[in-house]
């Protein structure tokens, strides 16, 4: 053998040994997940609803947490109907954006922010997707509208705080590890005014 073969025969032998042991390190990389990667989460200084911004006005909850094992809360106007489509949805906390997208059937569009307190918050149907995964909110802003997931039912919010990086799920479980109860976690983290 030249030298030249030599080389090339060392270095495609290196290959065949080094490709899998790379493809192995990554398989056993954690996988991201919606928490990580967002960087430096702003600090969580309390929570205000998430329509009829400070304080839930105008709005009511149709389907509270818990009922028919709804994981979050349905926020809908005080007029009914569809009389608050299109209507702003708030940050509820200072957070950093993870995820946006429209999953179409039951869900619609939905955006998930995630906050330093270890919490999730979720927001779905929404006629308008507004800020960008990536971004710093900070509660109060303005990040979409209320929509009606295309049709599917009459415009309203759903509404999820949860505790871990989970699926996005199904809306309704007789387990609710990892979601926490929206309005009665909301009511006791009240920002100081
Ligand atoms: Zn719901």
């Amino acid at each position: 053998m030249g030298e030249g073969v030599r080389r090339a025969v060392t270095w495609i032998a290196a290959g065949v040994v080094a490709v899998p042991i790379v493809l192995a390190l990554r398989m056993n990389r954690p996988r991201p997940t919606l928490w990580s990667g967002l960087g430096e989460l702003p600090p969580c200084d309390g929570f205000d609803f998430p329509v009829g911004a400070p304080d839930g006005d105008g709005y009511y909850d149709a389907q509270p947490f818990g009922r028919n094992y709804h994981l979050g809360n349905d926020w809908n106007g005080n007029g009914g109907g569809d009389s608050d489509l299109g209507d702003p949805v708030y940050a509820v906390a200072n957070g950093v954006v993870g995820h946006t997208r429209d999953h179409h059937g039951g869900w619609g569009r939905v955006l998930r922010i995630v906050h330093a307190c270890g919490v999730e918050s979720l927001y779905a149907h929404l006629d308008t997707l507004e800020v960008p995964v990536g971004v710093t909110v900070r509660r109060g802003q303005r990040i979409g509208t209320i929509g009606t997931a295309h049709g599917v039912y009459r415009a309203h919010l759903h509404f999820e705080l949860r505790t871990q990086p989970l699926p996005l799920g199904g809306g309704y479980a007789a387990d609710t590890t990892g979601f926490l109860d929206p309005t009665a976690y909301i009511r006791a983290h009240r920002p100081l005014r």
